[in-house]
């Protein structure tokens, strides 16, 4: 997972950029099997207003195309999917 993927996806969280649409859980389960979500980009105009992000079967599929893309990734962290980083606060 390159860096940049990573902090994209971080910022998108930090701003309240990833809106959580759908999330459904089977009973037992830990984290969702369903997800629907919207993540709103951070500069209006470059690639719209934002894109869908969806779980359903266990594939993972986002509407910019890319694949692999922080808009996957900040829908993963929210919906416990990918394992929430620990933030190194204060190093300067
Ligand atoms: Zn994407």
């Amino acid at each position: 997972m390159p860096a940049d993927i990573r902090s994209k996806a971080l910022a998108a969280i930090r701003e309240y950029r990833v809106v959580v649409l759908t999330a459904m859980t089977t009973p037992g389960g830990d984290r969702p099997s369903v997800v629907e979500a919207f993540v709103a980009s951070s500069r209006l105009g470059a690639d719209g207003l934002g894109h869908r992000v969806r779980l359903d079967g266990g594939v993972w599929e986002c509407s910019c195309g890319a694949g692999g893309c922080g808009h996957l990734l900040a829908t993963q962290l929210v919906t416990k999917h990918a394992p929430t980083p620990t933030t190194a606060k204060g190093s300067s």
